[in-house]
């Protein structure tokens, strides 16, 4: 029997590696980016010195090989580290999780040696990286991008406007998508890797947010933007595939957020229900309350597992898309309730912002939305199934 579990683990079982990575991040989260939360969220700025905590600690290269710097380790790993640091602040969890499933995860499985010499090793030391997909036009319909490339010589010039670029505000790398021939559709789209200081390069407007506000979220704009040859991320024309393809591994990482969100709102409320008294009793001790508080452990649970489910099955080298959309779909619905209960358990102090569940509350709304929003979810899984 204990053989059999040693072979099929629960999911929630994790190895001593793992367990270890998930205390360390856990106390670096409770002891250095803890006492700076409720600051970043009000002045809506990440602290560069927390950033460069994350590449210290190893946390900006999870599953990059050694050879580039850096830990050659696993998504379940990076799923961690998002998980114990949105416990504490989903803006934190945002910038390991971009670098991570989104930046080095498209340069690992589509650049090629070259570019991987050549930019990991920034990656994963001091250089933050960011996904440009979305357009003021062209969100849920990503495929419908305007920015356009054009070949001149040796070089390409891309023209055009990104919108809501998570990292954009510090990062110095860009993917960015942009279509080389309109006639083929979709299939003209490619992706490139655009430097900060690229000529015609620009980072525009700072979105002011209702969550996650320390995360910069920022407007990207390219007026003839130069970007070599060498800069040209897989073969031209299959952009839809790599943005695609890279969304299917982030959408893991955004589950694991919004696990991370769910479980800082619960420990909070349990916290407080144990300590609030009305009608003369701790309000933990109302069977009312109890069942409200089990309903959300047990929503966690699952949310948890499907995200872990995920990020194994990808692990594995098995298929993984169908799962990692449910679990970011039903993580971000869980997120939204369990937050919203957790600020009602709190009554009207939920509301105030000396406590810390009304800012669970705005952070958990963001799952729901990027990285595709539930209803695009609900079309690939949809898809998924009737397709087969
Ligand atoms: C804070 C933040 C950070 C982000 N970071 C990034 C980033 O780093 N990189 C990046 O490229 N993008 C990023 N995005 C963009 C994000 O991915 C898009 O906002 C998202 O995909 C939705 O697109 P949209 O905002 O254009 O909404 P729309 O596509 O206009 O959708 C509006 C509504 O219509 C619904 N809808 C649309 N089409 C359909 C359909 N076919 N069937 C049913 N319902 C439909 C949607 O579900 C939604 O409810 C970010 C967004 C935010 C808010």
């Amino acid at each position: 029997m204990t053989e059999m579990l040693t072979r099929f683990p629960a999911l929630t079982m994790l190895s001593e590696e793992e367990e270890l990575f998930r205390q360390s991040v856990r106390e670096f989260a409770a002891a250095e980016v803890l006492p700076h939360v409720r600051e970043m969220d009000e002045a809506g700025v990440f602290r560069p010195d927390l950033i460069r905590k994350f590449f210290e600690l190893g946390l900006m290269g999870i599953e990059v090989p050694e050879p580039w710097g850096g830990a050659g380790a696993t998504i379940f790993l990076a799923t961690l580290a998002i998980e114990e640091l949105a416990r504490v602040d989903a803006s934190a969890a945002i910038y390991v999780d971009v670098q991570n499933t989104l930046v080095n995860n498209c340069l690992l499985r589509w650049g090629n040696e070259e570019q991987k010499v050549r930019y990991f090793p920034r990656l994963t030391s001091a250089m933050l990286g960011a996904f440009a997909l979305s357009e003021p036009a062209s969100g849920s319909d990503a495929f419908g991008l305007q920015t356009r490339a054009e070949r001149k010589g040796d070089h390409w010039r891309l023209t055009g406007r990104k919108f809501w670029i998570t990292n954009g505000g510090e990062a110095g790398f860009f993917i960015v998508f942009a279509n080389t021939d309109f006639s083929k559709g979709y299939k003209g789209i490619t992706g490139f890797l655009v430097e900060r200081e690229f000529e015609g390069f620009a980072v525009g407007k700072k979105e002011n947010k209702l969550g996650i506000r320390a995360s910069s979220t920022c407007e990207l704009i390219l007026e003839e933007c130069r970007v070599p040859d060498e800069n040209v991320l897989g073969p031209v024309g299959v952009g839809y595939k790599i943005s695609i393809e890279t969304l299917n591994e982030g959408r893991i990482g955004i589950g694991a957020q919004m696990v991370g969100v769910s479980q800082g709102a619960l420990d909070a409320a349990l916290g407080y229900v144990k300590e609030r008294k009305q009608f003369g009793k701790r309000i933990a001790e109302f069977q009312g309350v109890q069942f409200q508080l089990a309903q959300m452990r047990t929503e966690l649970e699952a949310a948890r597992l499907m995200v872990y489910n995920a990020a194994r099955l990808k692990d594995g080298g098995r298929p993984f898309t169908q799962e990692a959309s449910m679990a970011k779909l039903f993580s971000s619905q869980v997120a939204d309730r369990i937050t919203s209960k957790a600020l009602e358990l709190f009554g009207g102090y939920g509301y105030s912002k000396e406590y810390p569940v009304e800012k669970f509350y705005r952070d958990a709304k963001i799952g729901t939305i990027y990285e595709g929003t539930s209803n695009m979810q609900l079309l690939t899984i949809a898809k998924a199934m009737v397709q087969s």
